[in-house]
């Protein structure tokens, strides 16, 4: 901007900046003397934005943003540091993980002693007869090489029941006074869509029950959590996602309490993440009664998707494929709902206007969901309607073609290949270059997104960076090297195209006038970053709405 500029003319030619009362607005705050990413096409690149309240007012250069300043303005210069959008999570479970860090144990351990000690201890603090609850067990990480069996657990708690929660979500573990009080003894038939698992030799329960067979124990397991408790859970793990810089996350299989534990959060001032909480299928009669859908909500909580679920899980092998998993020649994992189901389901919420996001990992799941989503879109068009694949991980050239059709949304793990290297090799390396199929997706015009699906996943941007970038695990190992994207790419998606998941393209995702004021400041640029170390970028700030949701 010249000197002969009038400060109107400038911000005039900005587009978004119309829509604003320019003549009242001045900046709170000026960041600049930094490497901003804009992931705004127009301008890639800028080196300062002004912030009025909780948006951006102006982008652009050093001396044409700090013209816009007036006498009040904060100045904050960055010493050339790296910004970023906030990174959005698309598919992930943080309200419901927030209130498992409060009260269960956290079974992230690496052997099953150490497990068996953590439960002890908790055991020992819980009244008799009450239930000691463990999440994020992985049988892939403890250095036994074998899942936990009944006689661990009795060993460690042989008084109270015991109910362990896998990472993935989709098993279970229990001990024999937790099996008995879910009333599941070595008769018990399978449920459903669920398995009990017995031992091959003796007949005898193992201690794992898989999918829909967890209901036994949902039933006696009493979940007395209050109203200030949900509202804690959120506080909680609010601060665990704004220290990573996470900025808006996808609550993926959301409740009308997940809704007003929300509500409660903002109001009181905890909640330092934009919400956008989907429905789960169960509720979407009483949610279509009350006249919601879709949408409803605002910038900080908003009403998603519909959930439905189709195949299993990638972690614990259970998502259904067309080809056996490797090594185990019978097993074609499992479909959890039926395709007339989720036609059913899916109709009743597509025509009253909603979104649907159906969990589909398998190509047999993928292949499934699509076709059902082909279904309605013929019977009842509806533009725009945004069919969201979640997870979508196990790909072919014809799946993929018929999600661009569609104009569909795959929600790939973002961090699965780093974190979950050691179960890459059930599926084989030629699998592998068709999952997590982010070059495929970007190649063919597809916008897919980040999504950690915490618990089973770690959330972490940087991680999710260098997994997609480098496509290696922990140990080195690389998994699937034809579906690397470049760092501007997965940067890309982890924040625009996060944004474009849940309709909210025009109000962040990028750092651009009038946009939300969500940005992330690192400690250094991923572009000048070896690959392999992205995971060890420090966030430095993570700024919500113009305010600052951490600083290091
Ligand atoms: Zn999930």
């Amino acid at each position: 901007m010249s000197n002969g500029t009038t400060r109107r003319e400038f911000l005039g030619s900005l587009a978004a900046f119309s829509l604003l009362p320019l003549e009242q607005e001045r900046p709170d705050l000026i960041l600049y003397n930094g490497n901003i990413w804009t992931v705004n096409d127009k301008e890639p690149r800028a080196q300062a934005v002004a912030i009025a309240g909780d948006r951006f007012l102006a982008v652009g250069s050093d001396s044409d943003v700090l013209n816009v300043a007036s006498p009040a303005s904060k100045k904050i210069d960055l010493g050339g540091k790296t910004v970023t959008p906030g990174f959005i999570d698309a598919h992930s479970h943080p309200a419901e993980a927030g209130l498992m860090h409060l009260r269960m144990v956290d079974c992230d351990l690496r052997s099953i002693s150490a497990i068996q000690a953590a439960l002890r201890e908790r055991a020992a603090k819980t009244p008799p007869g009450e239930w000691v609850l463990g999440f994020k067990y992985d049988d892939t990480k403890t250095e036994e090489g074998r899942p936990l069996t009944v006689a661990d657990l009795d060993a460690a708690v042989p008084d109270h029941p015991v109910h362990i929660e896998h990472r993935g979500g989709h098993t279970v573990y229990a001990n024999s006074v937790g099996f008995r009080k879910a009333g599941i003894d070595e008769k018990t038939l399978d449920p459903p869509g669920g398995k009990i698992d017995h031992d091959p030799a003796t007949g005898k329960l193992s201690g794992r029950v898989a999918e829909s067979a967890n209901a036994f124990f949902e039933k006696v397991i009493p979940h007395n959590f209050t109203r200030d408790d949900h509202r804690e859970g959120v506080k909680l793990i609010s601060k665990m996602l704004a220290r990573t810089g996470i900025t808006s996350a996808t609550e993926a299989q959301g409740t009308p309490t997940d809704l007003r534990a929300y509500q409660d959060a903002r109001d009181s001032g905890d909640l330092l993440y934009r919400a956008y909480c989907f429905i789960n299928f169960h509720y979407l009669d009483a949610m279509i009664a009350a006249g919601t859908r879709t949408g409803l909500g605002d910038e900080w909580v908003r009403i998603g998707a519909i959930k439905l679920v189709c195949d299993g899980s990638i972690s614990e092998r259970t998502a259904r494929l067309s080809a056996p998993y490797e090594g185990r020649p019978n097993d074609y994992g499992i479909l959890v709902m039926t395709e007339e189901e989720l036609y059913t389901h899916g109709r009743k919420a597509h025509l009253a206007g909603w979104q649907i996001g159906t969990h589909a990992n398998g190509d047999v799941g993928i292949d499934t969901t699509l076709r059902v989503y082909e279904r309605l879109q013929k019977e009842s068009p509806r533009r725009d309607s945004r069919f969201r694949l979640e997870h979508c991980t196990v790909v072919n050239d014809g799946l993929i073609a018929r999600i661009k059709a569609l104009g569909a949304i795959p929600t790939p793990f973002s961090t699965y290949v780093y974190y979950h290297g050691e179960k890459m090799r059930y599926y084989g390396a030629e699998r592998l270059n068709h999952m997590f199929a982010l070059r495929s997706f970007l190649d063919a015009g597809i916008r897919p997104t980040q999504a950690s699906d915490y618990p089973p996943g770690e959330f972490i941007p940087m991680m999710a960076l260098q997994s997609e970038v480098t496509r290696t695990d922990t140990k080195g190992n690389v998994w699937g090297p034809k579906q690397r994207i470049t760092v501007e790419e997965a940067i890309r998606v982890g924040t625009l195209n996060g944004a474009y998941a849940s309709y909210e393209e025009n109000l962040k995702g990028s750092i651009e006038a009038g946009k939300l004021a969500d940005l992330v400041v690192l400690g250094r640029d991923p572009l000048k970053e070896d690959t392999s170390t992205l995971i060890k970028i420090p966030i430095e700030r993570t700024m919500v709405g113009g305010k600052w949701s951490f600083e290091a």
